[in-house]
């Protein structure tokens, strides 16, 4: 299969806060930091997924939706006895647009595939982006690694329609290479994207593999993403640490925006 490299729509970067930072105030600021770190660069779209509490100031902060707003995770039910969880409806009601699900540290806790693939058609169904982190824990020497991100890839194509497809982000993130400073190498990343894009096809067809973005997350930094963008073939990045740091967010953001504008 050929390469679909780096799709039509503008390159997306998210920023997952995690839980970070420790208060609201704290949070609107780093926002407002990065919303200027990335103020000129028009041809990539910055996405930031703070921690619950902060999803309506955040978005208040951004009215012209410039810089959406992700939830960091949902539960699959939109109402119910499910002390803690927050859904789909709420988040929504909140201003955020993207919910990242399957995130690794949400599967470290039990989430399975099951789960993971509920939550993604809850987002789906209420017509917002889901992008869900799927990703092996290590690499082996023959290659099983690959059945595991395919099986985390067929359950969630297992609810995806025709439609609803162009609403999935798939987040390549090696559980290995989050916040540990290793990469895999740019074509580790790019046989990977060949990969989820040929389960798609062959699970769906073509033009839905063409219409998924598919991103790269784990160690991202200023330094690295221009050639894991550019050798990895990706549509953009999934970006932990580096995202509490806006000129560093800033650097990574305006390498894709140089690229881009580029090509
Ligand atoms: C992440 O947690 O999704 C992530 C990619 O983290 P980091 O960039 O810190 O590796």
């Amino acid at each position: 299969m050929e390469l679909m490299k780096n799709t039509p729509t503008l390159p997306l970067v998210i920023a997952n806060w995690k839980l970070h930072p420790a208060s609201l105030a704290e949070a609107k600021s780093l926002f407002v930091d990065i919303r200027n770190a990335v103020r000129r660069h028009d041809n990539v779209t910055v996405v930031v997924a703070p921690p619950y509490p902060f999803l309506s100031d955040l978005a208040r902060l951004s009215p012209s939706g410039r810089v959406p707003i992700a939830a960091q995770d949902v539960w699959s039910e939109a109402t119910g006895a499910e002390t803690g969880e927050v859904s789909v409806p709420m988040v929504v009601s909140c201003g955020a647009q993207y919910m990242i699900v399957g995130h690794s540290e949400r599967r470290a806790r039990g989430e399975d595939n099951a789960l993971v693939a509920a939550k993604t058609k809850a987002v789906l169904a209420a017509k917002q982006t889901a992008v869900v982190c799927v990703g092996e824990t290590e690499r082996d020497e023959s290659g099983n690694f690959y059945s595991v991100v395919e099986q985390q890839v067929l359950a969630v194509l297992a609810v995806c329609s025709r439609t609803s497809i162009s609403r999935l982000v798939i987040a390549y993130e090696p559980v290995w290479a989050i916040g540990s400073g290793e990469t895999p190498t740019a074509q580790d990343i790019q046989e990977m994207r060949l990969f989820i894009e040929k389960c798609i096809a062959e699970n769906m067809n073509r033009s839905a593999a063409k219409k998924v973005q598919i991103l790269y997350g784990g160690s991202v930094n200023d330094k690295n993403a221009e050639q894991l963008f550019v050798d990895g073939a990706v549509d953009g990045f999934l970006v932990g640490g580096a995202s509490l740091k806006p000129a560093m967010f800033g650097g990574i953001v305006k390498t894709l925006q140089k690229i881009t504008t580029q090509s």
